[in-house]
């Protein structure tokens, strides 16, 4: 039996849909699979309440928080700024760039001279390793550090490998880059 929101048009549901927030759109493209193919959280919230989620449930809830059992210690998770989504400490790099250039066209500005008469300097919110390799913020070659202490380094075609596990990317040969990372910004 389909639920009363169900057997409204599909007007009327999007006039609902757009009146719930984050958290609510979450819970609701979690409950049965009409709402999983019908809600996507992501694109139909808005970037300030996004934010706003994120930021508390990586603070609030118990099973973000760092733990400590015996020896075994956890740190605990972080929200990424960019997906909006709270990942363990493995998705994110320690050294990340605060801040970043982009040129006229919104670019991220790398290989060359910031030139301050065109380019305009952006702090950066904290992004998942994915994100970042997606927005162009982790470049190919660079090496990569999470916050669980694993060594990360990009292919040529943005695939993330872990070191020494993987030394050449077998899709673009593109090798391990022996020196230290690139620094976004000095
Ligand atoms: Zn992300
Ligand atoms: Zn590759």
């Amino acid at each position: 039996m389909a639920s009363l929101i169900e057997r409204l048009p599909n007007e009327l549901q999007w006039m609902v849909f757009s009146h719930l927030d984050y958290q609510s759109l979450i819970h609701l493209s979690r409950m049965n699979r009409y709402f999983q193919q019908t809600i996507d959280p992501q694109r139909m919230a808005a970037s300030f309440d996004k934010a706003q989620f994120v930021m508390r449930a990586a603070k609030d809830f118990p099973q973000h928080r760092p733990s400590e059992k015996g020896h075994d210690y956890r740190p605990g998770n972080f929200e990424c700024y960019v997906c909006f989504r709270v990942r363990s400490p493995d998705h994110f790099d320690m050294l990340q760039p605060q801040s970043a250039f982009v040129d006229r066209l919104g670019r991220i500005v790398r290989n060359r001279e910031p030139d301050p008469r065109t380019d305009r300097q952006i702090m950066l919110r904290r992004f998942c390793i994915d994100c970042g390799v997606c927005e162009g913020l982790h470049a190919p070659f660079d090496c990569l550090t999470t916050r669980t202490g694993k060594d990360l380094w990009v292919c040529n075609c943005r695939r993330v490998w872990s070191k020494p596990g993987c030394l050449r990317c077998p899709n673009c040969r593109g090798d391990c880059p022996l020196r230290p990372r690139r620094k976004l910004l000095m």
